[in-house]
C-alpha cells in the first residue's frame, strides 16, 4: 500500500472554530477565509435537522437529517460534538475532522459556541477558537431582520441567546469584532499564521500557550 495513502503532510491540520451569534456574520467570513486561504483551507460540513433554507444544498451547506437519522448517527458515535441550538440539533462530523487534520489542513467550523468548547475539550493541542462579535447588538438585530430568512419568532429566540453566547466567548482564544468582513478575516487569518508559526517552532514554543 506504500504510496497510495493519503500524503504525509509534515504537521497535523489546525482546527479553527469561529462562532458567533445568529446574524454575527460568520458564513461570509468563513467564506473569505477559504478565499483567502487556498488549499491549505476547508470547512467542516456539519449534520443538521433544521430543514434547508432557500439555496441551501444538501452536502455542500449542511447534511440534512431528520431526528431519526441524527439520533442514529449520535448512537454511532459519528459525531464529534454535537448540541441543540434555537431547537433543532446541529453536529460536526469525526470522519471529516480526522481526515483533514492528518492531512495538514486548516479546518474551519462555524459551529456554536457549546460546539466550540467541546471540540476544544476533543482536540486541546489541534484547536483555536475564534469568537467574533457583531460591533453591537443593534447591528446584530438589524442584520438578522435584514436577512429576511426568519420568522419574528426565530428571531427573538435568537437575540435570547446571546448573553449566553457572550459569556461562554470568554473562554474562547481570541475576540475578533466584525465590524467590516475584510478587515475580520484578515485578523483571523493572521491569527491562524501565528497559530501555525508557533506549531512550527516545536514543543518548547507550545509551553506558554496556556
Ligand atoms: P444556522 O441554523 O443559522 O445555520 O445555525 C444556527 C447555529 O448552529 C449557529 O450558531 C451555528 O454556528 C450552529 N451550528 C452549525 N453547525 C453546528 C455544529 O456542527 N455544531 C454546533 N455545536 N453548532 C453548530
Amino acid at each position: 500500500m506504500v504510496g497510495n495513502g493519503e500524503p504525509k503532510p509534515s504537521k497535523r491540520g489546525l482546527l479553527v472554530v469561529i462562532s458567533s451569534p445568529s446574524g454575527g456574520g460568520k458564513t461570509t467570513v468563513v467564506r473569505r477565509l477559504l478565499e483567502k486561504g487556498g488549499e491549505e483551507f476547508t470547512r467542516s460540513v456539519s449534520a443538521t435537522t433544521r430543514a434547508p433554507r432557500p439555496g441551501e444544498v444538501n452536502g455542500r451547506d449542511y447534511y440534512f437529517l431528520s431526528e431519526e437519522e441524527f439520533r442514529q448517527r449520535i448512537a454511532k458515535g459519528d459525531f464529534v460534538e454535537f448540541a441543540e441550538v434555537h431547537g433543532h440539533l446541529y453536529g460536526t462530523l469525526r470522519e471529516q475532522i480526522e481526515r483533514e487534520l492528518r492531512g495538514g489542513k486548516v479546518i474551519l467550523l462555524a459551529i456554536d459556541v457549546q460546539g466550540g468548547l467541546s471540540i476544544r475539550r476533543a482536540f486541546p493541542e489541534d484547536s483555536l477558537l475564534i469568537f467574533l462579535a457583531p460591533p453591537s447588538l443593534e447591528v446584530l438585530e438589524q442584520r438578522l431582520r435584514g436577512r429576511g430568512t426568519d420568522a419574528e419568532e426565530e428571531i427573538r429566540r435568537r437575540l435570547a441567546r446571546v448573553p449566553m453566547e457572550m459569556e461562554m466567548a470568554s473562554h474562547y482564544d481570541r475576540l475578533v469584532v466584525n465590524d467590516v468582513v475584510e478587515r475580520a478575516a484578515e485578523e483571523i487569518l493572521q491569527a491562524i499564521r501565528a497559530r501555525r508559526a508557533k506549531e512550527e517552532l516545536g514543543p518548547a514554543a507550545q509551553v506558554e500557550k496556556g
